[in-house]
């Protein structure tokens, strides 16, 4: 089956200028309607009377993960409650909440998550569907902090599933990419507020980043470099926990770096008022971890991007092997970010079962420029065991890419399970877990 995995421009996209569409502009969505239900009953019968359904986050996913030919629901009519657990070590949250109004209401009682993703805006069961990722080599992806979810089946009944599920379907049904239901609710681990402080060091050259990537990405909490990589040199991230880390402005990584005397914006010429703050000013946790505030446009807004999770012990093999591109994605690149992802046990997640290094790429919006160029990186990524982001453009071949996920037929049969005729599937997922005929 030929499926549209890149999602380039489409006539659709000219002409329906009143089709929903993606955050990036680039997916117009082919739902026969969209729906907004205010109340879980009118979730449940519309789910119920539906031969296909689907649920959309914020539309921040580049690609069609979202799309349906039948019903779009969106979730952010439904009551957006947030509800502290007894032992203050979960909430349940409203899965179609947006990280910031989520980590505003926890941190006003005393209480953060382990990370966040560079943007706050996204929805949590947006984020945990495609195994969205923050950075830190000891902090698994959003879905890792998944205590347990609420999942509308196709009869509009409710499943809750928690890591203790004993048919052990959990690890299969939290980065599961919207095909197994609608997710009403996640229950979250939580933990005492802390505060960030987030420095910035330049000129950090590639090859120290490339000789010890462990010291590097292991200098604070969080971690993030930014490079063309044409200049050899990244801007490195540091978000140091001051609790654990303590609120001193951390050592040069490497000769030739400098500390950064003022913001930045990790594309350069952009505005950096954009951005958290930084040159160490210590901050709650949900105003440093994400690069971005949340009354801004995040990143530049008119982008495309791509990302790569490599097993970790690859990075220096990655980080050599995307240099050598550097020439010829320069006009059509606005800035690569590496980050580190801990390992998971989630099924679908790109870290499942190993520590990682993820390559990420924001792209210029030129889908002809850049979709050579997304599958130039492929090409020399793929060999080393890559694999990319749910939520982002990617030119690998649909049997290739489940291939590489080792419980990819379980998922195929867990969907199976929960949803025989297939009402939550669409095309990418058909492609990528074909039902057993
Ligand atoms: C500017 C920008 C920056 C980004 N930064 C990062 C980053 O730092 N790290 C990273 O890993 N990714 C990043 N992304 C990618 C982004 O996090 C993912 O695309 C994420 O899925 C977006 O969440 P969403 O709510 O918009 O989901 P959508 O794109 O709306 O949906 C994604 C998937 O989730 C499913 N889904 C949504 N809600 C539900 C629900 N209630 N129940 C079941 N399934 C559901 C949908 O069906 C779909 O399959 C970035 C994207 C943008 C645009």
């Amino acid at each position: 089956m030929s499926v549209d995995l890149t999602n380039s421009w489409s006539e659709d996209a000219m002409t329906r200028t009143d089709a929903p569409t993606n955050w990036a502009r680039n997916t117009v969505f082919r739902a026969r309607r969209v729906r907004r239900p205010a109340s879980l009953d009118e979730l449940r019968q519309i789910v119920a009377s539906s031969d296909r359904v689907r649920a959309l986050g914020t539309g921040h996913s580049f690609n069609r993960v979202a799309d349906t030919t039948g019903d779009l629901v969106r979730l952010d009519a439904l009551p957006g409650e947030v509800t502290v657990g007894p032992g203050r070590r979960h909430a349940v949250v409203a899965a179609g909440l947006r990280h910031a109004e989520v980590a505003t209401r926890l941190h006003a009682q005393g209480l953060a998550l382990a990370n966040l993703a560079s943007l706050p805006h996204i929805s949590v069961a947006g984020a945990c569907a495609t195994g969205t990722h923050g950075s830190g080599s000891a902090l698994q992806g959003l879905a890792g902090s998944v205590a347990a979810l609420d999942l509308l089946t196709p009869d509009g009944g409710t499943l809750r599933l928690t890591r203790d599920d004993p048919a052990g379907r959990f690890d299969g049904a939290v980065v599961a990419l919207g095909a197994l239901g609608i997710v009403t609710a996640v229950v979250l681990d939580v933990e005492p507020a802390f505060e960030i402080a987030q420095w910035l060091q330049t000129g950090v050259p590639l090859d120290a980043i490339a000789a010890d990537t462990a010291a590097v990405f292991g200098s604070a909490y969080s971690v993030s470099a930014f490079t063309d990589w044409r200049s050899g040199t990244a801007t490195v991230w540091q978000k140091r926990r001051t609790d654990r880390e303590g609120g001193d402005r951390p050592a040069l990584l490497a000769a030739g770096a400098e500390h950064a005397d003022r913001p930045l914006h990790p594309i350069p010429g952009m505005p950096p008022t954009y951005c958290t703050e930084q040159l160490g000013t210590p901050g709650p946790w949900h105003e440093r971890l994400p690069h971005f505030r949340p009354e801004f446009t995040p990143s530049s807004g008119d982008e495309l991007q791509s990302e790569l999770l490599l097993p970790f012990e690859a990075a220096a093999e990655a980080v050599a092997a995307v240099r050598g591109l550097g020439e010829r994605m320069a006009g059509a690149l606005q800035i690569s970010e590496i980050r580190t992802v801990a390992a998971d046990d989630l099924w679908l997640s790109p870290a499942y079962g190993r520590d990682s290094i993820a390559l990420h790429f924001t792209w210029t919006s030129d889908v002809q420029a850049v979709l050579p160029l997304i599958a130039a990186v492929e090409e020399r990524l793929l060999p080393l065991g890559a694999r990319p982001h749910w939520g982002k453009l990617t030119c690998a071949d649909p049997a290739d890419l489940a291939a590489r996920f080792p419980r990819a037929a379980d998922f195929a049969a867990l969907a199976g399970e929960l949803d025989p005729k297939g009402v939550f599937r669409n095309d990418l997922t058909e492609a990528l877990f074909p039902a057993a005929a």
